[in-house]
């Protein structure tokens, strides 16, 4: 036994979970190495961005107040731009989460009379009272901009004459999420999105092209903005905060989108020239910085979940050896007791409010109660270790990040562990 195997049974994990574990990741070092492949080209995308735009250190001075002459802040938003090819980038800590981010984007870049348009279904829970599906104070519906939705077809493929009927002459941006979120479709790759927007324009040349990037960013050595997306949107404490930034959202696309979506976060009149950055500047710099190698530990962990909770007997989406676009995990556990085990081994693993026990409990906009494990350092960040899900057959868990592969290896075998301890039999 070695000194690391040691630390695992002291840590609560038995001999047969390690050697499971140990089985299962025998298969994987193939796949690790892909992943770690596209880790290293983006890691050279990234720094290639920051030695063009000469950052410095005099860029992590925090600045108050107004924020003018902000330098960091102004050189962060280059650095942004060059790294998803865009022609300029507005990275805030004053956009407070990824639906922020997608509202903004969203109402900054509508008008009223416009028309809305996914072409992939269902957009994530959190922007149906944003656009007003479900009607809310505020929404893009009170403002008079519609929407329409084209579902996917039952395989999962896009419905191109649904598509190309639903467009008309008030249909003004096509949104387009990435990531299945928490939706049972598959996640798209890079390709099918360049193909979907390459489709919408030769239709309708002027239509805007959103993406909401949410999950996706550094999982391929491309962006959607390198096919054609006017727009890229997300969350600083998701993949491209690199666990580092305490807060924030981007939005990166064309110089007419990203000013628009300037003057909506401040004022028209002030846009991008004010917005203190309040001493975030080195989090975001070396959050970023981090970034292709988070996103790697964590599609890692994903997929260590997947092939272990596969080989167990579990239903996992996606499966195992599929081809991954994002870091999201599901596993169909089958009962609320092994939805809870599952997260109680997730949280004992945490470095934070390790020995909180998760319940469920109800939530707003869920039907059913929801549980959740994170023991995070910035609240809520899903690309720390998380899982979470809605307690409602088939007892879907999501499970998510792991800002080290180490964290989350030890994450998911002692959620395996707490499953066995709640009955489960290997
Ligand atoms: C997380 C997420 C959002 C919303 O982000 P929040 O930061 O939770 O507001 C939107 N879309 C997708 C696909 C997401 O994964």
């Amino acid at each position: 036994m070695t000194e690391t195997e040691k630390m695992y049974l002291e840590g609560g994990v038995s001999k047969e979970v390690l050697a499971l574990a140990d089985e299962v990741l025998g298969e994987l070092s193939e796949r690790f190495e892909r992943i770690d492949r596209i880790a290293e080209y983006n890691q050279l995308k990234v720094l290639g961005a920051m030695r063009k735009n000469r950052v410095d250190s005099s860029h992590f001075a925090a600045t108050t107040g107004y924020g003018y002459n902000d330098a960091g802040r102004d050189t962060l938003e280059k650095v942004y731009a060059d790294v998803f090819h865009t022609e300029d980038a507005l990275v805030r800590s004053q956009i407070t989460c990824g639906t922020h981010a997608l509202n903004l984007a969203l109402s900054s870049n509508l008008r009223p009379g416009d028309e809305l348009l996914s072409p992939v279904g269902k957009p994530y829970d959190t922007l149906e009272e944003v656009i007003g599906i479900r009607p809310s104070m505020g929404s893009l519906a009170e403002y008079g901009v519609t929407y329409a939705q084209v579902d996917l077809l039952p395989d999962g493929g896009f419905d191109w004459d649904g598509i190309r009927n639903a467009i008309n002459e008030r249909t003004r941006l096509v949104t387009i999420q990435r990531s299945k979120g928490y939706a049972s479709r598959p996640t798209l790759s890079v390709a099918q999105i360049g193909e979907l927007i390459a489709f919408v324009k030769s239709i309708k040349p002027d239509l805007i092209c959103m993406v909401d990037n949410c999950y996706g960013e550094f999982t391929e050595t491309i962006e959607p903005s390198d096919l054609g997306a006017d727009m890229v949107v997300g969350s600083l404490i998701k993949n491209p905060g690199g666990g580092l930034a305490p807060a924030g959202g981007y939005i990166c696309g064309s110089a007419a989108c990203v000013e628009n979506a300037a003057r909506r976060l401040t004022s028209p009149g002030l846009g991008r020239e004010v917005g203190a950055n309040l001493g975030t500047n080195p989090a975001f710099y070396q959050g970023f910085f981090l970034a292709p190698t988070v996103t790697a530990s964590a599609e890692k962990g994903a997929i260590f979940a997947a092939k272990l909770y596969e080989r167990l007997g579990f239903k996992v989406h996606p499966a195992g050896d599929a081809e991954r676009h994002d870091i999201i995990q599901a596993i169909d556990l089958g009962s609320p007791e092994y939805m809870k085990a599952f997260c109680l081994g997730i949280q004992a693993a945490a470095p934070v409010d390790s020995y909180v026990v998760p319940e469920p409990y109800p939530m707003p906009g869920y039907d059913d109660d929801v549980i959740m494990a994170a023991g995070a350092f910035v609240q809520g960040a899903s690309i720390e270790l998380s899982a979470d899900g809605p307690l409602r057959p088939p007892y879907t868990v999501y499970f998510q990040g792991g800002i080290t592969w180490y964290h989350a290896k030890y994450g998911i075998m002692l959620s395996l562990q707490k499953l066995i301890d709640a009955g489960f039999k290997l």
